[in-house]
């Protein structure tokens, strides 16, 4: 017999087959978004302003945005947020992650289906990940898969069907090189994510994960990096330049330690410059 409950359990299991890849977009921004910095909420701020102008605009069928900054930044989480925020019908995710061990032909047909997929719905947001890796760029001899990148040229630069409308939301930490490739006149905007480079937003990353057990232990942790020459009162020279990404690393394996939670902080931190 099936009962109510079992009714209800059996929508969640239902999962869009064709739309919103929820799973794949919660995965890249487990560890949620830290507004350790205001830059964080403009830069969420500015996404969604893309996304409104896309789905009010009928000049605007098709918008492009990119976000780039220094690796582990929070590109990805970013992206994927603004994404999701949208609630536009159709959200895919085409990452370098999900497509290992594929041959070139076989990126090629995976990411132009995305796109194919995204002109059947009226509102579409398609977060194109980390350029560099998908088309497999290797820094020496700058060489890179002229396919993947052919593609994606004629992709961003395709307008989508009438009376269908697209944002794309793409990342990068190589910002430079797009430009070479030929990419960079794609974007209707750049949006730079920084590095954490304040003492202050560290701080309030170590709050908000609960690294410390009190207060006064937390006050001690800071005292010692400040010590340690991490003031960062000089914005000049920022002494500490640290992704979103990797100091949450680092605040995971001081947790191991929990009589030398500090020291381990410190002592990693210090690793970095
Ligand atoms: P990479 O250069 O390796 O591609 P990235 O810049 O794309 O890295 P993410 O993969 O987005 O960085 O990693 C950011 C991680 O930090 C995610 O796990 C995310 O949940 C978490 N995070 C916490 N606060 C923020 C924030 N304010 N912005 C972005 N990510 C955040
Ligand atoms: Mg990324």
């Amino acid at each position: 017999q099936v009962n109510r409950a079992d009714f209800l359990r059996a929508l969640d299991e239902v999962h869009p087959a064709f739309g919103v890849s929820e799973e794949e977009l919660q995965q890249v921004i487990q560890n949620g978004i830290i507004h350790y910095d205001p830059v964080v909420d403009e830069l969420l701020k500015t996404g969604i302003l893309f996304v409104d102008q896309v789905r009010t605009s009928t000049r605007t069928p098709l918008v492009s945005i990119l976000l780039h900054g220094p690796p582990g930044s929070g590109k990805t989480a970013l992206g994927a947020s603004i994404a999701q925020a949208s609630e536009y019908p159709f959200i895919k995710l085409i990452s370098p992650d999900n497509m290992v061990g594929y041959s070139e032909s076989q990126k090629v047909t995976a990411i132009t289906k995305v796109f194919t997929d995204s002109y059947k719905s009226p509102l579409s947001v398609v977060v194109v990940d980390n350029i560099e890796r998908l088309i497999d760029w290797t820094p020496m001899g700058a060489r890179f898969s002229n396919a993947v990148l052919q593609t994606l040229l004629v992709l961003f630069n395709r307008r989508p069907p009438k009376g269908r409308r697209l944002l794309i939301i793409a990342t990068s930490s190589l910002r430079p090189i797009l430009t070479d490739l030929g990419l960079s006149e794609t974007f209707d905007s750049e949006l730079r994510v920084p590095p954490i480079s304040s003492l202050r937003a560290l701080e309030y990353v170590v709050q908000e994960v609960e690294l410390f057990p009190s207060e006064q232990q937390r006050r001690r942790a800071i005292r010692m990096l400040e010590d340690a020459g991490f003031g960062g009162r000089d914005d000049l020279t920022p002494k500490l330049q640290i992704g979103i990404k990797k100091l949450l690393g680092i605040v995971e394996m001081a947790r191991q330690e929990p009589e030398a939670v500090a020291e381990r902080l410190t002592s990693s931190l210090m690793d970095l410059r």
